[in-house]
């Protein structure tokens, strides 16, 4: 039987009882609506761990007022389903009042790596991401933590807050997992209509571009990028936030792309309302 737990107090004291038996415990932190995506991060969990925690909560402090909260897509039922047929062992459900109560005023900053990027369009969202995170890890008391790659500068993010804030925790960043035409798996997918659903694929036409102009040798991000607007921009249900090319582990931007180098192509662009992000890893 999965054990479904709606308040701290109660997934701290399973996590101690299970941490004082030497097992080692796994954390999927969700906002549930879950996928694929969210299942292949369980299964590395139940891979490296003994018992695999899955949390679903809609965080509101990382949506800003202008965003989709409100009609954020919730079935807890589906995905309580979903976790007992993939094996986990417990779900964290809680409520915004256990999390927030009222009177709540901390919330934890990661500087630099928060403003760009997807902060220049989402200014306070990372810190609301970093907020959760940490009170969702002094609840749950994982010693790792599974995020997915689809979310790359938030996963750099919660490695930096763990890092500088010396948190006891693992963190394993797993691919991005994709419909079979491509399309990054996403909650917010069920949002695109038939015909925003295929124009959504030119986020990765638009990455799969530019990874081919690189294998050529192309070298110039300003002309690869130039690229990818245009293709993005061909798409009338499109409006493009931005597209980058960074360094993977200074999530700096690179204006020549050398050899040896880890690289992240980003992509963020709105399909009609919908507004997604995907990316690309590569290595040179
Ligand atoms: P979310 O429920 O969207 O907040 O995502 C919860 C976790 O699942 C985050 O670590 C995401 O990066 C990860 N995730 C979301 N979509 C995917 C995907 N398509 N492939 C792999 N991981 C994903």
């Amino acid at each position: 039987m999965i054990k479904v737990f709606r308040t701290v107090k109660e997934i701290n004291s399973y996590s101690s009882e299970n941490k004082k038996q030497g097992k080692k415990i796994g954390f999927v932190p969700t906002m549930g609506y879950l996928h694929d995506g969210h299942l292949s991060l369980l299964k590395e969990s139940k891979n490296k761990c003994d018992i695999s925690v899955v949390s679903i909560f809609v965080n509101p402090t990382q949506f800003s007022p202008n965003e989709d909260l409100s009609r954020y897509p919730r079935d807890f039922e589906r995905d309580e389903n979903l976790l007992i047929e993939n094996g986990a062992d417990a779900i964290f459900y809680p409520d915004v009042e256990e999390i927030y109560p009222e009177g709540y005023e901390t919330f934890i900053n990661v500087e630099e790596l928060s403003q760009k990027h997807e902060g220049e369009f989402r200014p306070t969202h990372f810190k609301g991401v970093a907020t959760v995170v940490a009170i969702l890890f002094n609840s749950v008391m994982p010693d790792y933590a599974f995020f997915g790659r689809k979310d790359a500068q938030q996963a750099a993010l919660i490695q930096k807050m763990v890092f500088d804030l010396k948190m006891n925790v693992e963190i394993v960043v797993c691919p991005i997992i994709r419909e079979p035409d491509g399309l990054a798996m996403s909650s917010r997918n069920v949002y695109l209509s038939t015909g925003e659903r295929k124009d959504a694929l030119v986020l990765k036409s638009s990455l799969e571009l530019a990874v081919d102009l690189i294998r050529k040798g192309e070298t110039e991000s300003k002309f690869i990028l130039e690229e990818m607007k245009n293709l993005i921009n061909g798409v009338k249900t499109s409006t493009l936030d931005y597209v980058k090319i960074i360094d993977a582990s200074s999530f700096n931007e690179i204006k020549k792309i050398e050899k040896g180098k880890k690289i992240y192509i980003l992509v963020a662009c709105k399909i009609g309302k919908t507004r997604l992000i995907d990316n690309e890893l590569i290595e040179i």
